[in-house]
């Protein structure tokens, strides 16, 4: 029998389970009605364990009753982890191996690479609901209890124990790990009330149940692993493995079904002495996310993600290369020496990065009275609030942190501005300048006045028009920036900044 997978503890109830389980009856659920355990009951559904016996309803443990539905969703070519951008070929293939082979798993990646989503994103795996002893405090399977109370309510009731029916959502349960996180608070604690009543202190109605036995059938979480004290490793690997405990001297039995889930930091995770071999070797998938891969996808995130208010009073429109030179500068800071690469750079820069420029943008056309909001080059020096705090500063040297935000902000705007025109291109405009001509452009300048470089400058009109069909002031001034910074960048025009204006000259 295929029973590796499982903890230790648990071979006994799962083997009973799987005895039982032979084709898991759908459950109908009232029609039109939401399914909740709080509020309104789910009618149809059985009440008691009589009738949960009399439908022929069988429950499987948890990671049996996972890769079913994941095989069944993969059978259906239906999406498993919705919203999830770049993974497709690299983690996605990977959690479902990890599903199907019934595995623990820990994600190993930077921050901001959508650990946490994926994590809790495996809650759809989990059956819609399933049946408890009502009332229990870890979720008792009604045909085969493990906590005391319910096995003497059962013994007591029999068939008339009432049963309640748990949903997906409340079968997920998540801790970050800091030093000071105690076998208490995951697994928990003797109740000295219940102590002093005089009962054992072995016997599990003693306890006050931590947030992994509560998380009992269910799937935990553990963010930031290497940061658990080692005597809470080992805790955690004798419940794994052993299904028992010591809580302050005393042992406890505990053989819970539980998927457990892990992130940790790549280089904590694997520092010596960071995380106990056991532990780690009870982690069948160790996955390893990252950063999106292309910037493309990079924007899809951005795009799905950023906080956007509709509220109808100034209407925005973000040009496509202004969501490049975002995504390009998060892109070469997860390159830069002077960025701590350790602790990498988070999609989440990107997407900060993209709420500033537009409500900058928004600021500027509600204090001009303008209709439409357009990013522009000269609403990128504002990154600087939305970026310092989300990358570290490599190194003990007092490095200028607006510095290097500024100089990835001018890589990013040459790239992105490269993709888009020749060299050669510019001449004309270029030409112009060498007079006595000047061009001023600011992040609060109105759109109308950047219109005029168009009949002005030779060449402008036909870049622009390379850029956008769009005729509304405030589209041309932004692209009227772009080719101006753009000239700049390759060298081709001078800059001067006088009192929050940009002034481009020969
Ligand atoms: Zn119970």
């Amino acid at each position: 029998m295929k029973m590796k997978f499982l903890f230790g503890g648990q071979k006994k109830a799962a083997k009973d389970n799987q005895e039982e389980a032979k084709a898991t009856p759908e459950i109908p659920a009232p029609a039109g009605k939401t399914d909740t355990i709080k509020g309104v009951s789910l009618q149809n559904r059985p009440k008691t364990i009589g009738e949960l016996k009399a439908s022929g309803y069988s429950p499987l443990p948890i990671r049996e009753e996972m890769r079913r539905n994941l095989i069944a969703l993969i059978k259906a070519k239906k999406p498993i982890f919705k919203g999830i951008i770049g993974y497709d070929n690299t983690v996605i293939p990977q959690v479902e191996n990890a599903v199907l082979s019934g595995q623990n798993i820990i994600f190993l990646g930077e921050r901001g690479q959508a650990k946490s989503r994926v994590m809790r994103l495996l809650v759809g795996l989990l059956d819609e609901a399933i049946p408890v002893i009502r009332g229990c405090e870890i979720n008792d399977n009604p045909f085969t209890p493990i906590c005391k109370a319910c096995r003497e309510k059962v013994a007591r009731e029999g068939d008339g124990t009432e049963i309640a029916w748990l949903l997906r959502n409340d079968r997920y349960g998540e801790k970050l790990a800091t030093p000071d996180t105690t076998i208490a608070d995951l697994i928990g604690d003797v109740d000295p009330i219940k102590v002093a009543e005089g009962r054992y202190l072995s016997d599990e109605l003693t306890m006050h149940y931590g947030i992994i036995p509560r998380t009992n059938r269910g799937i935990f979480c553990i963010n930031e692993l290497p940061d658990l004290a080692e005597r809470l490793q080992v805790g955690l690997f004798n419940l794994l493995e052993e299904a028992d405990i010591q809580i302050k001297g005393y042992r406890v039995r505990l053989p819970l079904d539980i998927l457990l889930v892990a992130s940790a930091n790549p280089e904590d995770y694997t520092s010596r002495g960071r995380i106990i071999t056991p532990l780690k070797d009870r982690f069948g998938s160790q996955i390893r996310t990252h950063y999106p891969v292309t910037i493309k996808d990079e924007i899809t995130i951005v795009e799905q993600e950023w906080q956007q208010f509709k509220d109808g009073d100034v209407n925005f429109y973000v040009p496509d290369y202004i969501k490049e030179v975002i995504a390009e500068i998060t892109n070469l800071a997860r390159k830069n020496p002077d960025v701590s690469q350790r602790s990498g750079v988070s999609v989440r820069v990107s997407i900060a990065n993209m709420e500033t420029v537009v409500a900058n943008a928004i600021r500027r056309a509600i204090m001009l009275g303008e209709k439409l909001a357009v990013p522009r080059i000269s609403d990128l020096p504002y990154i600087i609030a939305s970026t310092t705090g989300k990358l570290e500063v490599e190194g003990f040297e007092d490095k200028n942190e607006q510095k290097i935000i500024d100089d990835l902000t001018k890589r990013a705007v040459l790239i992105v501005f490269n993709r888009y025109f020749q060299f050669g291109e510019l001449d004309p405009i270029v030409k112009h300048f060498n007079g006595a001509f000047n061009a001023e452009t600011s992040d609060n300048m109105s759109a109308k006045l950047y219109t005029r470089y168009i009949k002005e400058i030779p060449g402008m009109a036909k870049a622009v028009k390379k850029m956008t069909d769009a005729e509304t002031p405030e589209t041309i001034a932004s692209v009227v920036e772009f080719i101006l910074e753009g000239a700049h960048l390759n060298k081709r025009l001078n800059k001067t900044k006088v009192e929050g204006r940009t002034i481009y000259k020969h």
